[in-house]
């Protein structure tokens, strides 16, 4: 490889083995950080022909600790952060380790954008590949529903173009399905114009009241409005109102990317809700949406336990929401729900691998523990959350965790699970790309 290769007893292999998450108890023996395909095909033959297991890792953000191995090779692609636009063909390319943030950053000089997520810091390689739900979801789809194309390096060591019309059933696969097929290397995406949008930070007291009425004025929302909601005990984070920390809050980032003499009336609903609500909503940027996220190593990687499910509802759960937040578990508990349809529900549900368009709620329960040895309960607590959500509930397989055993099936309908295994089993029938939610190849 041209790139360098930290081995196990390496004094930078603690730094080179953290994620975002902490708290899974995995050591690789190596990580490798690719710099271009070439490196990432020879780490792929390394790894087969000595059997070690690889995990793939562009962000570092996998909630599941997939990025991460035991023993194995992590095969790092967050190196390769080029960025090109095509001005002409309103196109950006990209290594897969570009982070949305600097992504969006450069797009925006141009006035332009692709919407992925809510963070900075996630890699658009990774998010792509499960989705990409944010602050344009409802207005212009998922990532996936902009992405034009990906070079794509398989078990075999092969490099492959998928698009429309070159290997249409790999591009249909990484549209949702995972780091199942192979090791994205390269990804073209549509460009958007875009330069301000109306949003910003909404909180106001939480209640179950709060949650329905919340999720109602979103889900009746025009779509150019995507809302991301959170229900928490309100840390003291500057975009939350100072009178609010300490207390149980619902705070969402309000994105409307309409017209702006419009936007008063987008907002007007959510401004009626009650007593306490307040807003910092104005005409920004559309990168002022993205708040700064905590450096890499200034503090230890939280510890989570994670549930999630996609739902058309989140009635049923919001007394339950309230309680935990009046008996607090773990450092820190928080629900979020953000409402989707709009342009993401007008791409039919056979068109990519992402299955659950119809599903109007993407929700997940997520307890911070400062110890591994808390994960148990604080799982049995998110599980129990995002279980009286209903029986009839799919999942995200961004947000799901290591512990949640039906989730991979749950996030895909039986068509699309079918189709993914057939997939699997053309472009990696060794399963050699499991360190994900696993799609097992067809027998
Ligand atoms: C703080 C936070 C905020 C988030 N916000 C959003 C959001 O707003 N919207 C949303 O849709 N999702 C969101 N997510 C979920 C996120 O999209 C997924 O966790 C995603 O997989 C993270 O990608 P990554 O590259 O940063 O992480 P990584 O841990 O590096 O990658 C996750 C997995 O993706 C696969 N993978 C990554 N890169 C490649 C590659 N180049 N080739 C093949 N496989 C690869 C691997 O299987 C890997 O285990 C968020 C997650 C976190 C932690």
């Amino acid at each position: 490889m041209r790139g360098r290769v930290v081995l196990a007893g390496d004094a930078d292999m603690h730094k080179a083995s953290g994620n975002f998450y902490g708290g899974f108890g995995l050591e690789p023996a190596a990580v490798a950080y690719a710099q271009d395909a070439a490196d990432v095909a020879a780490a792929i033959r390394f790894a087969r022909e000595n059997n070690i297991e690889i995990a793939v890792r562009s962000g570092g953000h996998s909630p599941a600790g997939h990025s991460l191995t035991n023993g194995g090779l992590i095969l790092d692609v967050s190196g390769m952060d080029s960025m090109d636009i095509d001005l002409q063909a309103r196109t950006a390319t990209v290594g897969p380790g570009r982070k949305a943030g600097p992504y969006g950053a450069e797009a925006a000089k141009h006035g332009l954008i692709t919407g992925f997520g809510d963070t900075g810091s996630v890699a658009v390689s990774g998010i792509t590949l499960a989705g990409g739900a944010g602050f344009l979801a409802r207005s212009h789809g998922l990532a996936i529903d902009s992405l034009l194309e990906a070079h794509v390096v398989t078990a075999s060591g092969e490099l492959l173009v998928a698009s429309d019309t070159e290997n249409p059933d790999l591009f249909w696969a990484i549209r949702g399905g995972g780091g199942n097929f192979g090791v994205l290397t390269q990804l073209t995406f549509r460009l958007h114009e875009l330069t301000t949008v109306t949003g910003g930070t909404f909180a106001m007291p939480a209640s179950a009241a709060a949650i329905r009425d919340f999720a109602q004025a979103s889900a009746d929302a025009p779509r150019s409005l995507s809302a991301i909601a959170a229900v928490m005990v309100a840390p003291p984070m500057p975009m939350i109102p100072e009178h609010l920390h300490g207390t149980p809050v619902l705070v969402a980032f309000m994105c409307d990317s309409g017209d702006p003499v419009k936007a008063d009336e987008v907002y007007r609903p959510f401004r009626e809700l009650g007593a306490g609500v307040t807003d910092d909503i104005a005409q920004i940027p559309y990168m002022g949406m993205f708040h700064p996220g905590p450096d890499a190593g200034d503090a230890p990687a939280p510890v989570v336990a994670i549930a999630t499910a996609m739902v058309d509802s989140v009635d049923s759960v919001a007394d339950a929401v309230m309680d935990l937040l009046a008996k607090p578990m773990g450092v820190m508990q928080v629900f979020g729900f953000r409402i989707l349809g709009g342009a993401v529900a007008d791409v039919p549900h056979e068109a990519t691998a992402y299955s659950h368009r119809d599903k109007l709620i993407m929700a997940n329960a997520a307890v911070m523990v400062a110890d591994p040895s808390e994960l148990p309960a604080a799982q049995a607590t998110v599980d129990g959350l995002i279980d009286r959500l209903g029986p009839d509930q799919g999942a995200y397989s961004g947000f799901l965790g290591a512990a949640d055993a039906t989730g991979t099936e749950r996030a895909y309908t039986p068509d699309t699970w079918a189709r993914l295994r057939e997939v699997k089993r053309a472009y990696d029938p060794d399963n050699v790309f499991h360190r994900n939610h696993n799609v097992v190849p067809a027998s």
